[in-house]
């Protein structure tokens, strides 16, 4: 989804980065490597490529990727929780309480299920800690978080997360607990006040959207003001009340905006779990349909405020009747028809019909979503009605038949004009999807010529570039057994 932005503010003319990665610290992948028998460096590099490997198999053209074990990562953390201390925000004391190694978190009574288990890892027992910590007060900027989040409407999205926080941020706060002792964690960032006690992992974490633009060095400032995090429901309370109070703490301004999304479930809405066997595995989905199939299924149906059903079979019916049947169709019937019965080359413009004008219409309005600024949430509608169109200018070939037209002499100059404008609509609608599955809206524009797309881009007609040679047509989306 973040890569679908990215592409899309570009085609709107922004520079932009987009930056993503690993965090690297904690007892969990402390006991992770020993548990193993490796040394932990050795197993971060391991882990770290696993998660590349997907973005950049995916598509995603991430700026920087981050490395939380990064030497000028480690020294910026540690900057900016010297700043914190030095004004008086953060306390030594003794805590007793129940951890779950799972967050990596302190919880409350009130955080567990019923039998005392974190609800987030049900399998992993809740440890009883005693330990002397240091601890960031967090309750001397909630009411300003607040009157934040009430001032910026835009601040939290969608509204039922902005909500949710609000709700978190109604009671006062407790102190949040902000390092952990060498003696039980060693992997992580070493205080720069004790060094008895390394950096809690979340604050760690959390630093790297301002260590990544170059903070504390001068640079930073433009980028952090346009900033926005893309996170999943599940990690809202670190996002939108640690780090900004962080901020807030540090004498920082806040990112721009925080986008939420939901979980992804099985098909029927079950949970996905290996014992189940419902599991989707990205790599293995790419292998067999490449992918934009699972970049467009992804685009397609990831709602923002409620979770969303994916397996192996609805992303293979939904790449064969959307992406096969209704795009892939329409170029190989249009660009075979014009290769086989206009000398191989693309029909030039010729007086259009009514009908003609009103599908035209349909999809510059079913496109003129992509040229402009789309938020995570309206990504699934901008696809819908994308997919409307396409299905629009199917039945306007079947309807307009260009070979039948084509038979007869009397009509063959209409043949030649229906497949123009169908081509027409396809190659807006490619360059409209160049922002979601820019390897398969590649090749359909390569194949009908199209080589110079506007920047900012908004869907125009008549660019087709009619009169040019086609080359053999190769399927875009073949179908797979
Ligand atoms: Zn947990």
């Amino acid at each position: 989804m973040a890569d679908i932005l990215k592409r899309n503010r570009q085609a709107l003319g922004c520079e932009l980065m987009l930056s993503t990665g690993v965090d690297e610290h904690g007892q969990k992948n402390q006991e992770a490597a020993q548990e193993l028998g490796m040394p932990v460096e050795e197993y971060l590099d391991m882990r770290c490529a696993e998660f590349r490997d997907v973005f950049e198999k995916l598509g995603v053209e991430f700026d920087y990727f981050v490395r939380t074990s990064r030497e000028g990562h480690k020294k910026a953390v540690a900057e900016m929780e010297q700043r914190i201390f030095d004004k008086g925000l953060i306390v030594k004391k003794q805590y007793t309480g129940t951890y779950c190694k799972g967050c990596e978190e302190f919880k409350k009574e009130s955080d567990l299920t019923e039998d005392g288990q974190c609800p987030l890892h049900p399998t992993m027992q809740v440890e009883q800690t005693d330990e002397t910590n240091y601890f960031l007060k967090m309750e001397p900027f909630r009411e300003q978080l607040l009157k934040h989040i009430d001032d910026n409407p835009d601040f939290v999205q969608p509204e039922s997360f902005r909500n949710e926080l609000k709700k978190m941020l109604a009671e006062p706060l407790e102190d949040l607990c902000i390092s952990r002792p060498k003696s039980r964690v060693t992997l992580g960032v070493e205080l720069p006040f004790d060094t008895d006690f390394v950096t809690y992992v979340w604050f760690d974490a959390l630093a790297n959207y301002l260590t990544n633009i170059g903070w504390p060095e001068d640079g930073y400032q433009n980028w952090w003001a346009e900033c926005e995090h893309m996170i999943g429901k599940d990690i809202l309370k670190p996002h939108g009340v640690y780090w900004p109070l962080m901020l807030m703490a540090a004498d920082l301004p806040l990112p721009k905006k925080l986008s939420v999304h939901s979980h992804w479930v099985g098909a029927g809405g079950v949970k996905m779990s290996k014992s189940i066997g419902n599991t989707v595995d990205p790599i293995e989905v790419m292998d067999k349909l490449g992918v934009d199939a699972l970049r467009w299924y992804l685009a397609r149906h990831m709602r923002a405020d409620s979770d969303s059903q994916i397996s192996v079979e609805l992303i293979a019916q939904t790449y064969e009747s959307e992406l096969n049947n209704k795009l892939g169709n329409l170029l190989s019937r249009g660009a075979k028809f014009a290769r086989k019965n206009f000398d191989g080359k693309l029909p030039v413009k010729g007086p259009l019909t009514a009908e003609d004008e009103a599908l035209r219409q349909t999809v510059l309005d079913a496109t003129a979503g992509m040229g402009e600024w789309i938020d995570l949430a309206d990504i699934p509608a901008r696809m819908q009605s994308i997919i409307n169109a396409a299905a629009e200018m199917n039945n306007y070939f079947d309807k307009q038949a260009p070979w039948t037209l084509f038979k007869s002499e009397e009509t063959k100059d209409r043949a030649r004009d229906v497949v123009y404008v169908g081509l027409d609509c396809l190659r807006i609608v490619m360059e409209a999807l160049q922002q979601v599955i820019p390897v398969s809206a590649g090749k359909a524009l390569a194949t009908l010529n199209v080589t110079d797309i506007a920047r900012p881009w908004k869907p125009e007609l008549d660019r087709l570039p009619g009169g040019s040679e086609l080359d053999e047509i190769e399927p875009l989306f073949p179908r797979v057994q």
